[in-house]
């Protein structure tokens, strides 16, 4: 089934300048890039982003990374888009990520992980039309 995600080159990816890689490494991989925007989140927007994670640990610190510069937001569409949007990211935690993957190869920390990937069809629903309008969608 083709489906629709969100993902999002998070401030740490913009600034090493690995946006195109990251770009290519989703063409490569089958995906049509529907809907792409440059912007820099507000404290409050990465906030109700993020609200899920509201009561960990790590929130505030999150947060601070998240707006610490611009990211990149794109819808990216594809045969089984969500999962294996998934699996090209890698795990949370880049020590746990596997070879190959987007964190395994660039990300420094756990926080710090390059990309962003909506995780379910219910998230990927509320993180398009979080970043995106109907019209935005080609
Ligand atoms: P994922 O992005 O893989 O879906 P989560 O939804 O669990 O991971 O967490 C959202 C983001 O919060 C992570 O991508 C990462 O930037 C940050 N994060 C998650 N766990 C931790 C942690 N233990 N310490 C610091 N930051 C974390
Ligand atoms: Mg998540």
């Amino acid at each position: 089934m083709i489906e629709l995600t969100l993902s999002i080159i998070k401030p740490d990816g913009v600034k090493k300048g690995l946006s195109g890689k990251i770009i290519s490494i989703f063409e490569e991989n089958g995906f049509e890039i529907k809907a792409i925007k440059k912007l820099r989140l507000t404290k409050k927007e990465a906030e109700s982003f993020y609200f899920i994670h509201k009561e960990r640990p790590f929130f505030k610190s999150l947060v601070e990374f998240m707006t610490e510069g611009p990211v990149i937001a794109m819808i990216i569409a594809g045969e089984d888009a969500i999962q294996k949007n998934r699996n090209i990211m890698g795990a949370t935690n880049p020590e746990n990520a596997a070879e190959g993957t987007i964190r395994k190869m660039f990300a420094e920390s756990i926080e710090r992980n390059i990309v962003h990937g909506s995780d379910s069809p219910e998230s990927a629903k509320f993180e398009i039309s979080f970043f995106f309008n109907f019209f935005e969608i080609i």
